[in-house]
């Protein structure tokens, strides 16, 4: 049975960087490619980690209907394809959604079965520290992301689990135990 996993939190918290350690352990589970019209970071490629959007492409697609969710984030909009999901279902894989918390509410909505995790900093300072030190957001941006981290984290507790990521390899452990908990007896070797 395929299923959907969903994992928030806010920006620098460390998501991709799990996600990533995730998918080296459960090499079955799909990335859903979001859409956004935020503009390739370096190193960024169409298709794989986004897909690039202007905002007029993008106001046509919801107007098509063609979001699971989707939400403004720091000026920029950000969702999930149906098409993407679709894609990665149709093949029975799991699928996992990297997503802020606005959409993860709407993904609770209309998927009620998604296992959905929050991952957590150890600290406010520390979130602080690890935005900084990825050095891929203006100030600016690292402070409006920082702001809006505050009220992501004062959402933690909507979410069936919660993943502090203090020590990266004790998180990724966590992540996965959670993904092959609920997935069960699907996977080989699970
Ligand atoms: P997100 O995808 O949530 O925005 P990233 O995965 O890009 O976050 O991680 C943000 C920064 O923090 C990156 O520079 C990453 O290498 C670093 N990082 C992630 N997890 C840890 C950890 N457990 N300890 C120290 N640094 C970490
Ligand atoms: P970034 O600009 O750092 O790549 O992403 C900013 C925020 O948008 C992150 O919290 C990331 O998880 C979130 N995000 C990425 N893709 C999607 C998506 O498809 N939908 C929603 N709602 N958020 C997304």
């Amino acid at each position: 049975m395929a299923r959907v996993f969903v994992i928030t939190g806010p920006s620098g918290v460390g998501k991709g960087t799990l996600i990533r350690l995730l998918r080296e352990q459960v090499p079955e589970l799909a990335l859903s490619v979001s859409a956004t019209t935020r503009r390739p970071r370096t190193g960024e490629t169409h298709g794989e980690d986004y897909w690039f959007l202007t905002d007029e492409e993008f106001e046509q697609r919801v107007a098509e209907g063609d979001f699971v969710e989707w939400a403004e984030y720091s000026g920029r909009r950000y969702g999930t394809l149906r098409s993407e999901l679709e894609r990665c279902l149709a093949r029975g894989v799991p699928v996992v959604l990297e997503i802020e918390v606005q959409g993860a509410r709407q993904v609770r909505e209309t998927m009620p079965d998604a296992v959905q995790v929050f991952i957590a900093p150890p600290s406010p300072d520390v979130l602080r520290q690890r935005l900084i030190g990825r050095g891929t957001d203006s100030a600016e941006d690292v402070a409006r992301r920082l702001e809006t981290a505050e009220r992501e984290l004062a959402a933690h507790d909507e979410f069936d689990h919660e993943v502090v990521n203090d020590r990266l390899e004790d998180a990724a452990a966590q992540l996965a135990r959670i993904v092959r908990e609920s997935l069960g007896g699907t996977l080989a070797g699970a």
